[in-house]
């Protein structure tokens, strides 16, 4: 079965031509000048005159079924992975999770029992270690050699489910120096953020806002900068810091780089386009739709502007989603009357090449920098390239057509994610997402889906193209 994407204008990191795409069962084989098309047989003919051909869209920051805040979220490897593919993302990363005291493979174990045989798209694996101990850090180890999982993910935050404390944090950034891996880091400072949080509930504070004035910049800042600095001491142990919401975050995860050393980082579309007094302070309960960590920052510091600058440096290299849903209804409302049992997290899995496509529009990053913040980074931030991330001879056919004269309108009454709502009700994109191809079978065409479960495969990583 071969397919040929003819006409359209194909964006990479370093520019854009008009040129075919030749797939040959899952894998692209050629990409040439139209005017040699008649020399070329194909099965089937998609006709991308006039739009965008992007190399399919790598999501490297889910949470599919992750239990968590006493529910679940509400999207399984099958329903998100379906969503994630109508949005033009055609590759996840999802966190596969060691609780404390459970064995790191164990963890490793179940996430596979959960996404095997259930997923419409291609999926890997980072490792959560919710407890760094002897076994853990052999278990590091274990997973880059034998597993494909060469990123740790290790939080500051939450003390009691997955908090590390710093001697952990060093330990575990130490193996990773040695074993090749990336530590990826929630960096906020957890135990004083616990602190502000029992004090608000005390003076009566219940409100979904208090869920982001109880977790100030000040402290993802402070936590963003004791990562770097145990990275240090780590022998500059290769660290990416997770959904960086804040500028003085990201100024010391600039300052790192300008450095030279292994510092990288991630921002959220929540974090570009919504607010604290906008969303997370609507009036009653509303705010809890957007209650998700780190939270959204006040509009009045120049976060979004900082961030936005920051897609353009490459201090932030990347954008995910931290897609982690939970429905209004009888899973956001545990937190009635309490912000802290809110259940955290935001669903976005659907709209993040539409709401990053929405910057070029705005004119505050270019057609390539989308590419690549949506995609090439990805794959090689985290091992998936060049099967993954480019549109060349020899990587899987994950392509999307995009159309720049089309729109998209996002609503929970549209979208496919199992969520009651939606984070980005009534926003309105420039752009379209007209045609999703997943190594090598249409998945989404003519608003249509045509994708099934199962046809994603598990793909072993190897280690970060990004380290010297
Ligand atoms: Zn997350």
């Amino acid at each position: 079965m071969s397919l040929l994407v003819k006409g359209g204008t194909v964006v990479g990191p370093t520019g854009t031509q008009v040129a075919d795409v030749l797939v040959d069962g899952e894998k692209i084989v050629a990409l040439f000048d139209p005017e040699y098309r008649q020399v070329v047989q194909a099965d089937e003919v998609i006709d991308a005159t006039g739009k965008y051909v992007i190399p399919g869209g790598i999501d490297a920051h889910t949470h599919m079924e992750l239990p968590f805040g006493g529910t679940a979220a509400s999207d399984t490897f099958e329903t998100g992975t379906r969503a994630a593919a109508w949005g033009g993302t055609t590759t996840i990363i999802d966190f596969a999770v060691q609780r404390t005291g459970e064995v790191v493979q164990d963890g490793l174990a179940a996430w596979h029992a959960k996404a095997d045989g259930n997923c419409h798209i291609d999926y890997a694996f980072h490792m959560i270690l919710g407890g760094v101990d002897a076994d853990a850090l052999k278990a590091m180890d274990q997973l880059v050699v034998d597993e494909g999982i060469t990123s740790f993910k290790l939080f500051m935050a939450y003390p009691g489910v997955f908090y590390s404390d710093d001697g952990q944090i060093l330990r575990a950034m130490q193996t990773a120096r040695e074993n090749g891996a990336m530590i990826m880091m929630h960096a906020e400072n957890g135990i004083a953020i616990d602190v502000l949080v029992q004090q608000a509930l005390a003076r009566g504070e219940m409100d979904p806002i208090y869920h982001g004035i109880t977790r100030p910049a000040a402290l993802e800042t402070e936590a963003t900068s004791r990562a770097i600095a145990l990275a240090e001491v780590a022998k500059d142990c290769p660290l990416y810091i997770v959904h960086l919401s804040a500028s003085g975050a990201l100024e010391a995860v600039a300052a790192a780089r300008d450095e030279g050393r292994n510092v990288f980082a991630e921002t959220c579309p929540q974090y570009l386009y919504l607010t604290l007094e906008d969303q997370l302070g609507a009036p009653g309960f509303e705010g809890a739709k957007w209650v998700c960590s780190t939270p959204l920052r006040t509009k009045h510091e120049p976060h979004q502007r900082d961030l936005w600058k920051g897609l353009r440096s490459n201090d932030l290299a990347i954008v995910s989603t931290d897609h982690c849903p939970f429905c209004f209804k009888d899973q956001k409302d545990l937190g009635v009357g309490d912000f802290s049992k809110i259940p955290n997290g935001i669903g976005g899995v659907e709209h993040r090449v539409d709401l990053v496509y929405q910057g070029v529009v705005d004119g505050k990053i270019s057609l390539e920098r989308w590419v690549e913040t949506i995609s090439t980074t990805p794959a090689r931030m985290f091992g998936l390239y060049p099967r993954k991330g480019v549109i060349q001879p020899g990587a899987d056919g994950d392509l999307v057509v995009y159309d720049p004269n089309g729109t998209t309108r996002i609503s929970a009454e549209t979208h496919h994610m199992n969520m009651d709502y939606s984070a980005y009700e009534g926003f309105e994109i420039a752009g379209h997402v007209d045609t999703v191809i997943s190594r090598g079978a249409v998945i989404v065409a003519d608003g249509n889906y045509h994708g099934q479960k199962g046809h994603g495969k598990y793909l072993p990583r190897g280690l970060s193209s990004y380290l010297v």
